[in-house]
């Protein structure tokens, strides 16, 4: 069981205090902003993992319990890279904020001076769609605009073009070529799908170690469709299928990187829609999402270069 925090309450004086920020200090307690359970400050001189808070041994049942330490070490990286960059600029930037007389507490949460209300939540396997729906239908009611972000995986949207080549049936010696290339397509898990319809067939990630990537990762995707297949009948006649649209395959049109906070634009959609082969309808909703406007001049790169070698 996984119960990381970034954040929780000083005993002392009743702040909030972010773990990777606070000194370890013997003398402090500290507990849980959910339960009210008191959490162990966990932070090494070494840096070796985020500084963070967990519960002890046998607590009773947390809501924050599921939390990955990727997902404290990438919701404290968003805060920072906000903060650090409009955090003069915005009316409000706070990691594990409780908003909407605490009924719902958004991984980062950003007031801008306009008063637009932004909460980003990341998403790193640990709900479920329905759950998914549930917070985007709550932050939709509240008029808060939700940006549900994912954990960047390179080699999940790109391969070698030798890969390719070999999975074509050429030979490696006729097709070497080291380079990196977007694959033809990837498999969405199934919140992924969800936040691929409700996002305009867009997905925005976070590359945790900035091998690829200083700000967002904006993928656009479409819908993959099979290759198609002719043959010939017994009598010479020939026929012709099209190719099937996957649900769950999507192709891969575009990677771009360093995408920066204020690229992303709100957007609010007032009706909710329904796909024949989803279990769900995609609900009203408030977003935070790429502004298409400044695809301009990125068109199908990632960006920066991408490596030589991994
Ligand atoms: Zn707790």
């Amino acid at each position: 069981m996984f119960a990381f925090m970034l954040t929780a309450i000083r005993a002392s004086d009743g702040v909030k205090v972010i773990g990777e920020f606070t000194d370890k200090d013997p003398a402090a307690s500290y507990h849980c902003e959910k339960c009210e359970n008191p959490v162990i400050h966990h932070r090494s001189e070494a840096r070796l993992r985020v500084g963070h808070f967990a519960h002890k041994a046998g607590a009773s049942f947390c809501p924050s319990d599921g939390e990955t330490l990727e997902h404290v070490q990438t919701k404290l990286d968003i805060y920072e890279y906000i903060r650090k960059g409009w955090g003069g600029k915005l009316r409000v930037v706070e990691p594990e904020a409780w908003i909407c007389k605490r009924t719902i507490r958004p991984d980062v949460y950003v007031e801008t001076p306009k008063g637009s209300r932004i909460a980003i939540e990341v998403q790193a396997s640990a709900l479920t769609v329905d759950e998914i729906i549930r917070r985007t239908r709550k932050y939709h009611v509240e008029g808060v605009h939700v940006l549900w972000v994912l954990p960047f995986q390179f080699r999940r949207f790109f391969e070698r073009f030798y890969e390719m080549a070999w999975r074509k049936g050429h030979s490696i010696e006729q097709h070497y070529d080291d380079s990196w290339i977007r694959k033809e397509k990837v498999k969405l898990l199934g919140y992924e799908q969800f936040i691929y319809w409700a996002y305009l067939k867009k997905l925005v990630l976070w590359d945790l170690e900035h091998k690829h990537s200083e700000g967002f990762v904006v993928i656009e995707l479409s819908q993959h469709v099979g290759e198609p297949t002719s043959y010939f009948t017994s009598g010479g006649e020939e026929h012709y299928h099209e190719g099937r649209k996957s649900k769950t395959f999507k192709a891969v049109d575009r990677v771009v990187g360093n995408v920066r906070f204020d690229q992303l634009r709100t957007h609010v959609f007032h009706d909710d829609f329904s796909m024949k082969f989803l279990p769900y309808s995609i609900p009203a909703r408030h977003i935070m999402n790429f502004d298409p406007t400044k695809w301009k001049g990125l068109t199908g790169v990632m960006y920066p270069p991408l490596p030589q070698r991994p």
